[in-house]
């Protein structure tokens, strides 16, 4: 099942698939099961210059475009859902500075990034504010050259490792609609008043810390304020998603093939009434509608893809690809088990790896309920007649 992408991103695709061949298969289901921080892997990812792909060469990154970088994530995903996690906030950050930031800021933190050291966290959802982003509490006063951050924010991938924070916040409490007051500030790790308060166990994407924290009075400079002026925040972060969603539906896209790989190549194995069970309609009907839908599921990833690198706005692609891949993921697993019987249930088996870690994309970067609301604004914008 070869994944596409153009003449320029086919070489480093290659060298990825091979690293997961090579180095993540063989210990990711260890890694995951000890919850684990792959810290020898995401150095190898750093050497490749993951960490530096999306960045310009301006500031000594690789330029690439989105379609390599989504068909490096679905390989990543393919080896383990985890790898493709730590890169996103990363990326997304990155983007959100190339895109939005001063000269200044560009210059200070892009060349730093595309080292891969130091990573960044994207701090958006709050104890009591996920979805409804316009909710957040988290907020920021201007005192001489500084912000006083206060807030509390939750889910925070890659939270206890970051470098760099991107926190969106109120500088204007009042502001109605609330999404006009909001800003992005970016805080350094060391930052007085910034507490990390717990890592947060889950079913699955394990080995990448997420994590809740909280500012408490946390001195920003001013000059930390992404772009030149308060009230853009709520844009910049909702472009970066449109990053982020390219990304879960990518790792999707790979974690879904990674369980109907294993799961056609046991199906041609196991014998059940006298041959093997690929033979059995029901299994083979089974795993022909698996392909099928990971096809379409990268073709949407692309599309998303290609948009975004033509500096359009996609957030009707990267919505419709990231509903699709994540739910069509969802179901794979769940069908790779199936085709597993009694096996897919062990832990030997990389099936429940990927049973487990499939429903993280129906959440992260929004829920496919939010995905169908941004789908039918942009419907609306589309083809309401006024
Ligand atoms: C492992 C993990 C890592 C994460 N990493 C990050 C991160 O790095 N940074 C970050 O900022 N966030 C992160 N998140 C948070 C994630 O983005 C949110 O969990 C997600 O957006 C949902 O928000 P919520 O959990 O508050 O659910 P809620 O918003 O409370 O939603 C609960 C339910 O109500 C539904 N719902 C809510 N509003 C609507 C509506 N208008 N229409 C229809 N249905 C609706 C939702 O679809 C959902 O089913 C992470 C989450 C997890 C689990």
């Amino acid at each position: 099942m070869p994944s596409a992408t153009g003449d320029a991103g086919s070489v480093i695709v290659s060298e990825i698939r091979r690293f997961v061949d090579k180095e993540v298969l063989p210990v990711a289901t260890e890694l995951e099961h000890r919850d684990e921080y792959p810290a020898a892997l995401i150095q190898q990812m750093r050497e490749m210059g993951l960490f530096a792909m999306t960045i310009g060469p301006a500031y000594g990154g690789l330029g690439l475009p989105f379609t390599t970088y989504a068909a490096v994530i679905e390989e990543l995903g393919r080896g383990w859902m985890t790898l493709a996690g730590i890169l996103n906030t990363h990326v997304i950050v990155s983007y959100i500075l190339e895109q939005f930031g001063t000269k200044e800021q560009k210059k200070r933190w892009l060349p730093v990034m595309v080292e891969g050291e130091k990573r960044c966290a994207f701090c958006l959802t709050e104890p009591d504010a996920g979805s409804d982003v316009a909710a957040i509490k988290t907020y920021a006063v201007r005192d001489g050259d500084l912000y006083r951050l206060n807030g509390n924010k939750m889910f925070v991938s890659n939270g206890r490792r970051a470098h760099f924070y991107l926190v969106l916040c109120k500088t204007d409490r009042e502001a109605q609609p609330p999404h006009r007051g909001m800003s992005a500030l970016i805080v350094e790790k060391g930052t007085k008043g910034l507490v990390i308060h717990r890592d947060l166990e889950k079913l699955g994407y394990k080995g990448v810390d997420t994590v809740a924290l909280s500012f408490d009075d946390a001195p920003v400079p001013v000059t930390n304020l992404v772009g030149d002026r308060e009230g853009d925040g709520f844009k910049q972060v909702m472009s970066g998603l449109e990053v982020g969603r390219i990304n879960v539906a990518a790792r999707a896209v790979g974690l879904a093939r990674a369980a109907f790989e294993d799961a056609i190549a046991y199906s041609f194995q196991r014998r059940a009434f006298g041959k093997p069970i690929f033979e059995h309609q029901a299994v083979h009907m089974r795993l022909a509608d698996m392909y099928t839908r990971i096809e379409a599921a990268r073709l949407l990833t692309r599309q998303a893809a290609e948009k975004k690198d033509r500096g359009e706005r996609a957030d009707l692609e990267a919505g419709v690809a990231k509903l699709f891949a994540s739910e069509m993921c969802q179901e794979t697993t769940l069908d790779a088990l199936r085709v597993f019987g009694g096996y897919g249930y062990i832990k030997e088996m990389r099936a429940e790896r990927y049973y487990r870690d499939a429903p993280m994309s129906l959440i992260g970067e929004g829920t496919s309920d939010i995905q169908k609301v941004v789908i039918a604004r942009a419907l609306e914008r589309l083809y309401k007649k006024e």
